[in-house]
């Protein structure tokens, strides 16, 4: 059954200035040793791709539940994975505590593992050596994900302290040990565990802050679908100079209709895709250019505001083409070429859908009457947060008292493809997808670091907010 509070509730829906200076205090004086467990954290390299040692998974997994247990709000607090055909997944943590006398649940959501450092030689510091600098902690996993974790354990810590251990809230905790490495067993574990992590809530920490001072809730991911093809105009190849110019070699048929993909201003031209429209933000054409390293010349594409473009409205790459290499080139005409596509999609089209207007699009667009198939095709749903609810409304209010700024709405370019898996696993739950990281803090990349302001910030916001629901009433 659904969680709705009751109308008197909501006087608890923005947190008083009291709780807000004991949670701000708390989290201060709390701060240091919350540093020095995320150093401990960032020293265990956790990957979860084949070719890296399994054990430091489990070394990973085991400090993580080690925290949860002595945090003492747990009732049990247990490694586990799931298996997907056949092959078991990597350790994750799951700790719950029921709710009672009619308060919501709350799941809080982050992973524990982590990208591999890649070329350690760009590193300033080493990879799994956590080193401050410049206000930042760096290292791997400081920001993506082992932030999430600390931020989790600070928030469930500080409610405990602020109200005491009896207190009626449900909480549980899933951190996850394969994020990185596409999240396999994931929908395994959600099916087998479903009772431990149903939620009226779901608070997955693994987005961005707009800045550190500046919160954010990230409401849409983009979906995606790919699919490869085949042009074909002949039997076998022909000489060049024998027959071109009276039948097409597979090239020109190809190469007019990827060119027919995008406008003359580099909108997609596929008819019938969604677009979805986002506030703009303080994010300016030089930001693009230094972050893409775009070129000076070179101008931008697309119609409408820079955040619609990167979040809201399709894109569509040409990501593979075969075709003879200019090394093996000879004057020959082609009777075949392949290409693949990659097309991300805006928050609330239906993949499948889309599919089928790129397929329809290639078909009517191919000329001279060349033989197209299609084949093998993907699809990735995209995510549109529900931000009418109670949750997201406690959420924004809980990010502005703790940042003292309003939250803005992010979305997301890409696509974090298990939160398919939750929306349709609780699909009434409301999901909420915040952020610990920063716009500097390069996840994936070397020098990963988080900011401590931003950090702080955030751990502030997710104590407010559990804070909060523990005040909430069922209607
Ligand atoms: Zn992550």
């Amino acid at each position: 059954m659904t969680f709705s509070p009751t109308p008197a509730s909501s006087v608890h829906m923005t947190p008083n200035q009291d709780l807000i200076d004991q949670a701000k205090n708390l989290i201060e004086s709390d701060f240091p040793a919350k540093l020095a467990t995320l150093g401990q954290l960032v020293r265990i390299p956790g990957i979860a791709w084949d070719a890296f040692d399994a054990n430091e998974l489990e070394r990973s997994a085991e400090a993580v539940a080690e925290l949860f247990r002595k945090s003492g709000v747990f009732d049990q607090v247990e490694i586990k994975w799931a298996s997907f055909e056949g092959v078991p997944g990597a350790p994750a943590v799951l700790a719950s505590r029921q709710a009672k006398n009619g308060k919501p649940h709350v799941l809080l959501y982050a992973h524990h593992d982590v990208q591999p450092p890649g070329d350690e030689d760009l590193w300033l510091s080493p990879a799994f050596e956590p080193t401050a600098r410049d206000g930042r902690i760096y290292g791997r996993g400081a920001a993506d994900d082992k932030a999430g974790v600390i931020t989790h354990l600070a928030a469930v810590e500080a409610l405990k302290s602020l109200i005491g251990e009896d207190f009626d809230l449900g909480i549980s905790i899933f951190i996850e040990g394969e994020e990185e490495a596409g999240s396999r067993t994931f929908r395994a574990f959600l099916d087998e565990n479903r009772d431990k992590l149903a939620a009226d809530a779901i608070i997955v920490a693994d987005s961005m802050n707009w800045s550190p001072e500046i919160p954010a809730l990230t409401v849409s991911l983009r979906g995606v679908v790919a699919i490869d093809f085949e042009v074909r105009t002949m039997e076998h190849a022909v000489h060049s100079g024998m027959f071109g110019g009276a039948i097409p070699d597979a090239m020109i048929p190809m190469i007019k209709v990827l060119a027919s993909l995008h406008d003359d201003k580099g909108n997609v031209a596929v008819k019938g895709l969604k677009t979805y429209k986002f506030e703009d933000l303080p994010y300016t054409d030089a930001n693009l250019r230094q972050d893409s390293s775009l070129l000076p010349e070179v101008s931008q594409i697309g119609d409408g505001g820079l955040m619609d473009r990167l979040w809201g409205k399709p894109a569509l790459t040409v990501i593979g083409l075969d075709a003879p290499s200019v090394a093996k080139s000879s004057n020959t005409l082609m009777p075949s070429a392949r290409a693949a596509i990659s097309m991300r999609i805006a928050p609330g089209q239906d993949p499948n859908e889309a599919l089928e207007a790129l397929k329809a699009h290639l078909t009517e667009n191919v000329p001279f009457g060349a033989v197209i198939e299609f084949g093998k095709s993907e699809t990735g749903k995209p995510f549109m947060a529900e931000t009418s609810g109670w949750a997201a409304q406690l959420a924004k209010n809980s990010l502005a008292a703790a940042f003292g700024n309003p939250a803005v709405d992010i979305g997301i370019g890409g696509s974090i493809p298990f939160i398919a898996d939750l929306t349709e696993v609780f699909p009434d739950a409301q999901i909420l997808v915040t952020g610990v990281e920063d716009a500097d803090s390069r996840a994936h990349s070397p020098n990963e670091s988080i900011h401590l302001v931003g950090l702080k910030n955030a751990m502030v916001a997710e104590a407010l907010f559990l804070l909060s629901c523990n005040q909430l009433v069922k209607e």
